[in-house]
C-alpha cells in the first residue's frame, strides 16, 4: 500500500520512498508543526510477531534511547497502531555510505573522516555496553552536511546479552564483515566484533571492493578465518599495520578501539579542537559574544572578594589544574577565568563527544560560606561525571565544610545536562558549599 501523501498521527506528512528492509519501509516525513525533517520507520507488526522479532525491535527501540550521538541516527519517537509501529528517525539526507563506495573507492583524507566518525561513535556505543555487531557501509548513513550516522541497531547487543562465558552467541550480521569467531559460533566479544567489522569497512572505503571475497562463500568463510587479504601496494604502511591488526583473526590478539585512535594513519586527520584563542569566547555586557584569549580574561578579571576557588586558582600550592593530573600523567584540563565567579574548564584532548567544556560558576552566599554550581556545557556526560566525581569532589574535599549524600543517582545518559551544584541542595541540584 503506498502511503505517500498520508499524514501520520496529525504530525507527520509522509513522502517518498527512502529505502527498504525486510521488515520495514522507510519514508521521508515532514513535522508539520516544525517543518523539519525525519525519517518514518514502518515496521509491520503481523510480520515481525510471526518470526518472533518483536523483542529485537523492542531492543533496537530502548538501544537508540541508550545511545546519543553526534555520529548514531537519533530516535525521535515511536507510534504504534494496530498494525503497524512507526520510528520518527533522524532524517539523512545524504543516503547511505554504501552508495557513494559503490561508485568507487574515495580518497584517503574522506575516507579517514568518515572512519573516524564511525571510530568515535562505535567507541561511545561500546562505552555505554552497547554493541553494534551488524557494522557495514550500508548501514552507515549521511546527513546534509556528509557527517556519518550509524543506523540499523536492530542486530546490536547490551552488555546484558552475555551468557555466563561474558561472550555474545547470537549469529548475525553480513558475511562479508563478520569476524572469524562469529562464524566459528564459540560465542564472541561484542566490541572485538565490531573491531573486525570497522576494519572490513575502511578496507572498503579505501578500495572500493571487500577484502574478503569469493563467489563459494565456504571459500569466503576459509578467507576470513585465516583474515586471508592482501593490502594494495599504493596503501600507506600505517593503514596495512592498523588494518592487519584490526582483522587480527585471533579476537584475543585483535586491536582494542583505544589502540586504533592511536595510529599515526588515523590520528593524522584528527581535528583536535585545541582550548587556544579564538575558541575561548565569553559574553560581553551587551550580550554579544566577544573573543579574547584566557590570558586576556585573566588580566580583565577582578574579583571582589576571594572565594573558594579564587583561592584555589590563585595559590600555586592550591592550583585546581592538579585535580585533573595523575602522578605522570599530562594536565588534561585547562582552566580559564571568565566573569567574576565563573571559572571554565576545558579538557586538553578530545572526547567521546568532542571537548569537554564544564562551567563552574561560585555564588558567595556568606563572607565564610561559598556555593559552587557545576554544568556541563559540552562533551561526553560519563566523562562529565568522572571529572566531577574523580576530580573535582575529591579534590575540593579539604576546604568544603559537609558533603550531603546523593539522594538520586546521576541522570540518565545524554539527558540535557542540568547544572550540578556541588553539595546540599536538592538532589537534581547538589551543590558544593
Ligand atoms: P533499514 O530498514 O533501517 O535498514 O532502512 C532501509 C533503508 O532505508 C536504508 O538502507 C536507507 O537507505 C533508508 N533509510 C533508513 N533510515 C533512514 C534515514 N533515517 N534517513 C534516510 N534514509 C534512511
Amino acid at each position: 500500500m503506498d502511503i505517500k501523501g498520508s499524514v501520520l498521527m496529525e504530525k507527520y506528512e509522509l513522502g517518498r520512498l527512502l529505502g527498504q528492509g525486510t521488515f520495514a519501509k522507510v519514508y521521508y516525513g515532514r513535522n508539520m508543526k516544525t517543518g523539519h525533517s525525519v525519517a518514518i520507520k514502518v515496521i509491520d507488526k503481523e510480520k515481525v510477531l510471526r518470526v518472533g522479532l518483536i523483542n529485537q525491535i523492542k531492543r533496537e527501540i530502548s538501544i537508540m534511547r541508550l545511545v546519543r550521538h553526534p555520529n548514531i541516527l537519533e530516535l525521535y519517537e515511536v507510534m504504534a497502531t494496530k498494525t503497524k509501529i512507526y520510528f520518527a528517525l533522524e532524517y539523512a539526507k545524504g543516503g547511505e555510505l554504501f552508495d557513494k563506495v559503490s561508485k568507487g573507492r574515495l580518497k584517503e583524507h574522506i575516507a579517514r573522516r568518515y572512519f573516524h566518525q564511525l571510530i568515535t561513535a562505535v567507541d561511545f556505543c561500546h562505552s555505554r555496553g552497547v554493541y553494534h555487531r551488524d557494522l557495514k557501509p550500508e548501514n552507515l548513513l549521511l546527513d546534509e552536511n556528509d557527517n556519518l550516522k550509524v543506523s540499523d541497531f536492530g542486530l546490536s547487543a547490551l552488555a546484558e546479552s552475555k551468557r555466563q562465558d561474558g561472550l555474545l552467541h547470537t549469529t548475525c550480521g553480513t558475511p562479508a564483515y563478520v569476524a572469524p569467531e562469529v562464524i566459528n559460533r564459540k560465542g564472541y566479544d561484542g566490541d572485538k566484533v565490531d573491531v573486525w567489522s570497522c576494519g572490513v569497512i575502511l578496507y572498503v572505503l579505501l578500495t572500493g571492493y571487500l577484502p574478503f571475497h569469493d563467489s563459494n562463500l565456504m571459500e569466503m568463510y576459509r578467507k576470513i578465518g585465516k583474515a586471508e587479504f592482501k593490502c594494495p601496494n599504493w596503501f600507506p604502511p600505517d593503514v596495512r599495520r592498523l588494518l592487519t591488526r584490526m582483522l587480527e583473526p585471533n579476537p584475543s590478539y585483535r586491536i582494542t578501539i583505544a589502540k586504533v585512535k592511536e595510529n599515526p594513519w588515523f590520528k593524522k586527520g584528527n581535528i583536535v579542537r585545541k582550548p587556544n584563542k579564538e575558541l575561548v569566547l565569553s559574553t560581553s555586557s551587551d550580550g554579544a559574544s566577544a573573543s579574547c584569549s584566557s590570558e586576556e580574561k585573566q588580566e580583565v578579571m577582578r574579583f571582589q572578594n576571594l572565594n573558594a576557588f579564587d583561592i584555589i586558582a590563585l595559590s600555586p600550592g592550591f592550583d585546581l589544574t592538579a585535580l585533573f593530573e595523575e602522578p605522570r600523567q599530562k594536565k588534561e584540563m585547562k582552566i580559564s577565568k571568565r566573569e567574576a565567579g565563573l571559572l571554565k574548564l576545558e579538557a586538553m584532548t578530545e572526547g567521546r563527544k568532542g571537548i569537554l567544556s564544564i562551567d563552574a560558576e561560585i555564588f558567595e552566599l556568606t563572607h565564610s560560606f561559598h556555593m559552587v554550581e557545576v554544568k556541563k556545557c559540552n562533551g561526553d556526560t560519563l566523562e562529565y561525571h568522572k571529572v566531577v566525581n574523580e576530580g573535582l569532589r575529591p579534590g575540593l574535599q579539604d576546604i568544603v565544610w559537609t558533603w550531603q549524600p546523593e539522594a538520586k543517582p546521576p541522570p540518565p545518559p545524554e539527558q540535557p545536562q542540568q547544572p550540578e551544584k556541588v553539595g546540599s541542595l536538592p538532589p537534581e541540584q547538589d551543590q558544593l558549599p
